[in-house]
């Protein structure tokens, strides 16, 4: 199977920082996009904060005034998903919650044509199990993005068990349409970065709870002699500590509570506070 046409139309769920980011994404490479988000209004917003974006994007003179009027004239938000009936690929983009996804799918499976390919953005949960329950689970793969999905060029397509190749093969041709760099990955827990990732998080937080220094000095360290892009505190802080702790959990419960995958206290303090980082205006740093 190649790569989908320009002409097809792609349904994303859930306008989150990372939604948003993939419905802009697919709507520069040409297509009409449908973005969908269960609280009322957070879809319009997340268009107007699309537009805000590639404001500064005609100021650097990344795009003209004209291709920003086209690319946003490709955003539609979408009221019901009932709207997503002729997509040709559904990018799912909401909590990290495989019942919540679960529904997600089953819902989409009784309005979607047969042959729109259904794909999931999650950092860490099996596509084989989210697949499992499925009516056509070949049509099932990950396309996993990484924050800011417009900016990051990676791509991991996951598939599961069942997930046809040919699905895969297209969502991969498809991510490189999209300017990306797409790689293939099985479905194990937390794919390749977010696997890697778990263990860096992990440390970091340890040597935060035993107050070795704090967040500032570990992130300046990271970065300056560790060759990060970012530390893993103002990073945490970019993600979300609720997504972020929703994938460590994820992993870890997968991994059969494998010691390297435990979930941070001090994250969790975060999460319980609703100290999520800077969507929340608050996380190890202050944005207020
Ligand atoms: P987010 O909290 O910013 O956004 C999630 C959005 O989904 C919210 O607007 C919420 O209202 C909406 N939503 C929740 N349940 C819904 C439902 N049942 N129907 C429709 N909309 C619903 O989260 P995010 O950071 O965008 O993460 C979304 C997904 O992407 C998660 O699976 C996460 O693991 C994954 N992901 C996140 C990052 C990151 O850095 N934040 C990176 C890669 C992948």
């Amino acid at each position: 199977m190649l790569a989908l046409k320009q002409s097809t139309v792609i349904g994303v769920i859930g306008a989150g920082a990372m939604g948003a980011g993939i419905a802009q994404v697919a709507a520069q490479a040409g297509h009409q996009v449908k973005l969908y988000d269960n609280r009322e209004g957070v879809a319009k917003s997340a268009i107007e904060g699309v537009a805000k974006q590639l404001a500064v994007l005609v100021e650097r003179k990344k795009f003209t005034s004209e291709q920003v009027q086209q690319i946003l004239a490709r955003l539609h938000a979408a009221d019901t998903l009932n709207d997503f009936s002729d997509a040709g690929l559904v990018v799912e983009a909401i909590v990290e919650n495989i019942d919540v996804k679960k529904a997600i799918f089953d819902t989409l499976e009784s309005v979607c044509a047969e042959g729109c390919i259904l794909a999931s953005n999650t950092s860490s949960i099996s596509i084989t199990r989210l697949a499992a329950s499925m009516k056509h689970p070949k049509r099932m793969v990950g396309m996993h993005f990484f924050n800011p999905a417009p900016i990051m060029k990676l791509v991991e397509v996951v598939s599961g068990l069942a997930t046809d190749i040919d699905v895969a093969t297209c969502v991969y041709e498809t991510a490189l349409n999209w300017g990306k760099k797409p790689v293939y990955a099985a479905s194990t827990p937390g794919f390749i970065v977010n696997r890697v990732a778990r263990p860096f998080y992990a440390e970091s937080f340890r040597l935060r709870q035993e107050q070795v220094a704090d967040c500032a000095t570990l992130d300046a360290l990271l970065r300056g002699a560790g060759g990060f892009r970012m530390g893993a505190f103002e990073l945490t802080d970019m993600i979300g500590h609720d997504v972020n702790y929703a994938v460590t959990c994820s992993v870890f419960e997968a991994y059969y509570g494998d010691f390297r995958f435990q979930p941070s206290l001090i994250q969790k303090d975060l999460v319980d506070a609703g100290y999520l980082g800077r969507k929340s205006g608050q996380g190890f740093y202050s944005y207020q």
